[in-house]
C-alpha cells in the first residue's frame, strides 16, 4: 500500500543529502545581500541569526558522501570525524554559499576547528560562541546576552540587519512553533512508533538545518498529517532511548539497522541543537527578547555532555527521560573519540545501573559502512531485555 508520508520523507532526505547546499544558494538568490551563517553542532541561538536577516545553516560534516583526502592533514588521527569532513567539504568548495561560521564552545575539537577555519578562510566570518558556564542570571545570563550582542554587531558590520528587539521577538515565536512541531513528532514516536520511526524523525529534524524556521515547521506538520493516516500496528520491539549522538551524526543506515535489530528508538539526541531548549522560550512582559533567549538556555537547556550542569547530578536527567518515555533501556551511541560523550558515559551508566535501567554501548563514525556487528549487539540487547528484563541485560 502507498505510504502517505513517502513524498514528504523524500523531500527531507533530499535536503539532508544536499551537501553542496543548493537550498542555501537559492535562498541567497531570493534574498540579495543577505548572509548565510553556518554553525557547528550542537547549539547556537538560531533565532538571533534569523532576527538579523541571516539564514542559519547547520553543518553536520560530510557523512559518508565524501572521501577525506586533505581534511585528514589538518587534524591528529585520534579525534572524531566531523572536523575533518567539514574541512574537506570547505576545501572542495561545497560550503561556498556560507558567509561565516559559528563555532560553539562544546569541545576542544570545535575550538581548534574554529582557529583552523580563520587561517584557511580569512575572508569569511568565523567566531567562537562562548556558551555560559555559570547559571546565575546576573553572571552567566548577562554574559550570554553580551556574547549574542557581539555576534549580532559583528554580523551587522558584514551586511546583516541591525538587531531589533521586535524582530527578535518574532523569530523566537517562530522558533517556539518549530519546537512545538518537533515535540509533536517526538510524542507520536513515543505513543505510536509504527507511525513515525526514529529514522524518519532523524531525516525530518535534520532537514531543518538548511530551512528557514517557518518552512521547517510546515514540513514537520505536513509529515504529521500524513503519518497519522498510516495504517499499521505496534511492533514487538524494546523501547530504547539513544544518547551520545548530539554532534557528529550516525549514518542514516545505522539508525535503520538499529530499528531492524529489534530496538525501537523512542527518544534520542540526534541533532540536539533543534531540541536543546526544553519547551517554549518565554518572553516576559516588557522583557528584552535577548534576555529571554539567554534565560531559556540557562533554565531550559537539555542535560547533555557539552553543557555544564553545575551542582546537578549527572545521569539524573537521563533516568528521568527513560521513565517519562517508558523506555526499556538505553543505547549509548557516541562518535568515536568524542570526548564529551565518552567522558560523560561512565557517570550516565552508573546512574542507569543504580536505577535498574539496562544499557549497552557502541561507537560509530559518520562515514562507517558496516553495521552488522552493531546490529547483532543491539539485537542481543533487545532479546536479553525481552527475555530477562533489567537483570538479564546488565552489562
Ligand atoms: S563529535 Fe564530540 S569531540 Fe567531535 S566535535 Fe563533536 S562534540 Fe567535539
Amino acid at each position: 500500500m502507498n505510504d502517505p508520508a513517502a513524498a514528504v520523507l523524500e523531500r527531507a532526505r533530499a535536503l539532508v543529502e544536499d551537501r553542496k547546499l543548493s537550498t542555501v544558494t537559492r535562498w541567497k538568490e531570493s534574498h540579495p545581500g543577505a548572509l548565510a551563517i553556518g554553525h557547528m553542532p550542537v547549539y547556537v541561538p538560531r533565532p538571533l541569526l534569523e532576527a538579523i536577516g541571516c539564514m542559519p545553516v547547520a553543518l553536520f560534516g560530510g557523512g559518508d558522501a565524501i572521501d577525506i583526502i586533505r581534511g585528514d592533514s589538518y587534524f591528529q588521527s585520534y579525534i572524531c570525524h566531523i572536523p575533518r569532513s567539514t574541512v574537506e567539504l570547505a576545501l572542495l568548495g561545497d560550503l561556498s554559499p556560507i558567509d561565516g561560521v559559528l563555532f560553539p564552545s562544546i569541545c576542544d575539537v570545535i575550538r581548534n576547528l574554529g582557529g583552523m577555519w580563520r587561517m584557511l578562510f580569512p575572508e569569511k566570518y568565523a567566531t567562537y560562541v562562548d556558551l555560559p558556564q555559570s547559571f546565575e542570571p546576573d553572571i552567566g545570563g548577562a554574559f550570554y546576552v553580551l556574547e549574542m550582542r557581539r555576534i549580532a554587531r559583528e554580523l551587522a558590520e558584514r551586511g546583516a540587519r541591525p538587531l531589533d528587539p521586535a524582530r527578535l521577538g518574532e523569530a523566537i515565536l517562530r522558533e517556539n512553533e518549530r519546537r512545538a512541531a518537533i515535540a509533536e513528532l517526538d510524542a507520536l514516536r513515543r505513543e505510536a512508533s509504527w507511525r513515525c520511526r526514529a529514522s524518519e524523525a532523524y531525516l525530518l529534524v535534520r532537514a531543518g538545518g538548511v530551512l528557514e524556521t517557518r518552512e521547517h515547521t510546515a514540513l514537520i506538520h505536513e509529515f504529521l498529517a500524513c503519518a497519522r493516516r498510516r495504517s499499521g500496528r505496534p511492533v514487538d520491539n524494546v523501547r530504547v532511548v539513544l544518547v551520545g549522538s548530539f554532534c557528529e551524526q550516525p549514518p542514516l543506515e545505522l539508525v535503520r539497522a538499529l530499528e531492524k535489530s529489534g530496538c525501537e528508538i523512542i527518544d534520542d539526541d540526534f541533532q540536539l541543537g533543534m531540541r536543546m531548549i526544553d519547551g517554549p522560550i518565554e518572553i516576559a512582559e516588557g522583557e528584552d527578547p535577548l534576555v529571554a533567549l539567554s534565560r531559556a538556555y540557562l533554565e531550559k537547556g537539555r542535560d547533555t555532555a557539552s553543557r555544564y550542569i553545575g551542582d546537578l547530578v549527572k545521569g539524573a536527567g537521563l533516568v528521568r527521560r527513560v521513565r517519562e518515555s517508558q523506555a526499556d533501556g538505553v543505547l549509548f551511541a557516541a562518535a568515536s573519540f568524542c570526548d564529551p560523550a565518552l567522558l560523560d558515559q561512565p557517570m550516565l551508566e552508573a546512574a542507569l545501573t543504580k536505577a535498574g535501567v539496562p544499557h549497552t554501548s557502541f561507537k560509530f563514525s559518520e562515514n562507517m559502512g558496516q553495521f552488522s556487528v552493531i546490529r547483532e549487539q543491539a539485537g542481543a540487547f533487545s532479546d536479553a531485555v525481552k527475555l530477562w528484563g533489567a537483570e538479564g541485560a546488565a552489562p
